[in-house]
């Protein structure tokens, strides 16, 4: 893996205010996959490939990562990085809307990472759960969406999101196969280990 390539692509990422993922997050999900290896990964919301370039560092032996990005100019970004990075051969793009693409897979993970649009959270985490492996862990990023999340907010053009993702919380934590940690990391971080 060409870490430079990867470290210049980061930093023209947040120059343009693309929303890549935080480096505490990152630090919490790279810790766990040194620990478990996981072989298969699936990511929801690729933008450029950031943390998909950085997850592939530690899959396991013959690991692979599906990720799903419906904007096309982000997702021709992301496979020119992949190539970049010299990580094209790990990571395979499906460019299209997660909400079409997920029904259409028949595969099992071992780790999700939910990281795309926030309505629809409630809908991805019954795709992962369909898909996720025993031992498995679903991972849902922005889940405390800047504080509006746990707070009494209420009134704003993102009260649909803030509805979704307080939905998404109750499902994870009401679920009896799910072991779910909410984390103060980044812009909040779910962790659902499937038990
Ligand atoms: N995981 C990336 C950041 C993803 S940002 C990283 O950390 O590097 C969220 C991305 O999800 C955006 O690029 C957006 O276009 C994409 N997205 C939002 N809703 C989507 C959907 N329904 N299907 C597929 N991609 C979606
Ligand atoms: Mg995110």
């Amino acid at each position: 893996m060409n870490k430079k390539e990867l470290e210049k692509i980061k930093e023209k990422a947040l120059k343009e205010h693309i929303p890549i993922i935080m480096d505490d997050t990152l630090e919490v999900i790279e810790k766990y996959m040194k620990e478990v290896k996981p072989k298969r990964i699936l990511e929801i919301g690729t933008a450029v490939g950031y943390s998909a370039m950085c997850f592939s560092e530690f899959l396991d032996i013959d690991g692979k990562i599906d990720t799903i990005e419906r904007d096309e100019e982000r997702a021709t970004e992301a496979k020119e990085n992949f190539k970049k990075v010299e990580v094209e051969e790990k990571i395979n793009l499906y460019v299209g809307d997660a909400v079409e693409i997920l029904p259409t897979l028949n595969e099992k993970y071992d780790m999700v990472f939910i990281d795309a649009a926030k309505g629809k959270y409630p809908f991805f985490l019954k795709e992962a759960l369909r898909m996720i492996n025993n031992n498995g862990v679903i991972f849902a990023d922005n889940i405390l969406y800047k504080g509006y999340v746990l707070s009494d907010y209420n009134k704003h053009k993102q009260r649909t999101a803030v509805r979704n993702l307080r939905e998404y919380l109750k499902e994870v934590s009401e679920n009896p196969n799910l072991e779910t940690e909410i984390l103060e990391v980044g812009d909040g971080l779910a962790v659902s280990k499937v038990k």
